[in-house]
């Protein structure tokens, strides 16, 4: 692995501890029950400078690397996963996409307003029929005399009613696959372009998820995200830093499940309640480690494919796994409806299905173990 220059992580997770502390953990239970994020706590996030890391500050950004990201995304999702979860898909999915893939005019225009925090991004690459294999999509765009026209629905979009900024994938032609699908940058209060529902979630509440419909969405040509018939590469390499965010998510809770299930033990507590603390604190040390290692590689500028799938899976599993032990070892009052263990357990389940699915990372790692790519060794 190249060398990695030193990290401003403690310094952000501190700032972010802090945060936690004074504007999320006392409106955690809210956000759940309320299944909506207080426009307070949102402004908190863009003045502590959390929606603009990892964005240099020649663009309005606060700087800070994959380390300090994961660092704030763990420390904000360990009170609320709803909240990691928005931070996460602002970032990962849309901010760095933009600074990845986008022009100088794209970057002033688009990633200036949500590196400050003034708009919120999101992604928009998921259809009704098309979720896992997002080749398969169907949203159209045509060209006319003054950009492009697009028509689909997209759906289970994070963010999706609050977005000022959302990134769309379409394609010009299913019939030509990957090669035919583009992105587009659709700005706030785009004609045509309108939120159909707003889903109610078992778990996540707060985090937005909706689906949104484009009819006749008229873009300039400006709006082109990479080259036309990039889309695809777009899209999976946004998913791939995507992973690495989610997993950290993921982390945040687990660790909260743990320290709940820790503090409800004690010394003379039964056998298997001090197993079940064993193999958790097993599953979250796996999961820790590994979101480090995604987070180091990533920041070394190097292939992070595995490392980001790997982290996920783990991740993803492991705070199933703690937040459902913690159920058991809360007893009844684990089950009540707006109980700490009742609550990190239904945030737990949705972490397996975004950013990819836990059956499509091991297809990923299976691909890459068997058919190295860039000459990796993964033995
Ligand atoms: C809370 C939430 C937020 C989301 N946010 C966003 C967002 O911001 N933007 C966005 O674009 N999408 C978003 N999604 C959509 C998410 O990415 C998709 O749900 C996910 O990719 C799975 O797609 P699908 O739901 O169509 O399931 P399908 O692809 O139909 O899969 C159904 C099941 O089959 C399995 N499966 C599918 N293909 C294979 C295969 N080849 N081999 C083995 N198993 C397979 C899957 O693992 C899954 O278990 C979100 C979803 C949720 C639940």
């Amino acid at each position: 692995m190249s060398p990695v220059l030193p990290s401003d992580a403690r310094g952000w997770r501190e700032r972010a501890r802090s945060f936690v502390a004074h504007s999320v953990a006392p409106v955690a239970e809210q956000i759940d029950r309320e299944d909506r994020i207080p426009d307070a706590l949102l402004r908190g996030l863009a003045e502590a400078g959390f929606l603009g890391l990892g964005i240099p500050p020649e663009w309005d950004g606060n700087g800070g690397d994959a380390r300090a990201t994961v660092a704030v995304l763990e420390e904000l999702s360990r009170a609320s996963a709803a909240v990691g979860v928005l931070v996460a898909v602002h970032l990962s999915v849309c901010s760095l996409p933009i600074l990845s893939w986008g022009t100088d005019a794209q970057c002033g225009e688009f990633l200036r307003p949500l590196a400050r925090g003034e708009q919120i991004g999101a992604f928009a690459l998921t259809e009704p029929n098309a979720g896992s294999d997002p080749a398969s999509l169907r949203t159209r765009y045509s060209r006319d005399e003054n950009g492009f026209v697009l028509e689909g629905t997209k759906t289970f979009i994070s963010n999706g009613v609050s977005a000022g900024v959302v990134l769309v994938f379409a394609t010009r032609d299913p019939a030509l696959g990957h090669r035919g699908i583009s992105a587009f940058i659709v700005p706030p209060g785009t004609a045509g372009f309108s939120v159909a529902q707003r889903f109610d979630k078992l778990g996540m509440r707060g985090s937005e998820t909706a689906e949104l419909v484009l009819h006749e969405v008229r873009l300039p040509p400006q709006s082109l995200l990479g080259a036309e018939g990039e889309g695809l590469r777009v899209a999976l390499g946004a998913l791939q830093g995507g992973r690495v965010g989610i997993a950290s998510c993921a982390l945040g809770v687990a660790e909260a499940a743990f320290a709940l299930m820790v503090s409800a033990v004690s010394r003379e507590d039964a056998d298997w309640k001090r197993t079940v603390i064993a193999r958790s604190y097993a599953d979250l040390a796996s999961a820790r480690a590994l979101v480090a290692l995604a987070a180091q590689r990533k920041d070394s500028g190097e292939s992070y494919v595995e490392e980001a799938s790997v982290a996920k899976l783990v991740a993803s599993r492991a705070a199933v796994q703690i937040a459902s032990a913690g159920v058991d070892v809360a007893g009844p009052t684990g089950v009540r409806a707006g109980s700490p263990a009742e609550r990190l357990l239904r945030d737990a389940r949705v972490f397996p299905i975004v950013e990819g699915t836990t059956e499509i990372q091991e297809l990923i790692l299976a691909r890459n173990i068997i058919s190295p790519r860039d000459g990796r060794n993964p033995l």
